[in-house]
C-alpha cells in the first residue's frame, strides 16, 4: 500500500483518490494542491466534450452564415426542401461552388465573368435542395456537366406539378 495515494477534493467538489507515486515525494504536496484547483476526471471530460461540441457548433454557424451571404451576393435561389435539407443543401452548394471556383478561376482556366456566366447562371436555375444533396459526391468536372444538364429533379416544379 503506497502512501502516495492521496484523496483530493477537486474544485468541482468531487473527491478522487489519486496515486501520486509518479511524483517525487517532495513534490507531492504542491502537486496535490494544484490538483485541488482542477476539476475531477469526470467533470473535466464532460466540460471538454461540451467545449468541443460548442466549437463545432460555432464553426457550423459560421459556415452557414458564409453560405447565406454568398447566396445573397451571387444572387442564388433559396433552396426548396425540408428545413434540414435546405440547410444541408445550402452548405453543400456553397462548398461545391467554392471547389469549382478554386479549380477553374483560381486555376486560371476561367475568368470571374466566365464563372458567373457559365457556372453561376446555371446554378441560379436550380432551386431544389435535394438535387444538391443527391449530387454532393460529384467532382468539379462532373458537377459542371450536371449543371449544364441538371434534369427535372433540379427544379421546384418537378415534384409539385407533374405536368
Ligand atoms: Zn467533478
Amino acid at each position: 500500500m503506497s502512501n502516495a495515494i492521496t484523496e483530493i477534493t477537486f474544485a468541482c467538489g468531487h473527491q478522487e483518490d489519486r496515486d501520486l507515486s509518479a511524483k517525487p515525494a517532495g513534490d507531492r504536496r504542491s502537486y496535490a494542491s494544484w490538483l485541488a484547483k482542477q476539476k475531477c476526471t469526470e467533470c473535466w471530460k464532460r466540460t471538454s466534450k461540451r467545449e468541443v461540441s460548442a466549437e463545432i457548433k460555432a464553426e457550423r454557424e459560421a459556415e452557414m452564415a458564409a453560405a447565406e451571404e454568398d447566396q445573397e451576393q451571387s444572387n442564388l435561389p433559396i433552396l426548396q426542401g425540408s428545413p434540414k435539407q435546405a440547410s444541408w443543401a445550402l452548405q453543400t452548394r456553397f462548398n461545391m461552388l467554392r471547389g469549382l471556383y478554386a479549380d477553374f478561376v483560381e486555376g486560371g482556366s476561367m475568368s470571374e465573368a466566365e464563372f458567373d456566366g457559365e457556372v453561376l447562371d446555371l446554378v441560379r436555375k436550380i432551386d431544389r435542395a435535394k438535387w444538391w444533396i443527391d449530387n454532393r459526391e460529384a467532382d468539379n468536372h462532373e458537377l459542371l456537366e450536371m449543371l449544364k444538364d441538371p434534369g427535372e429533379a433540379a427544379f421546384g416544379t418537378s415534384n409539385e406539378n407533374p405536368f
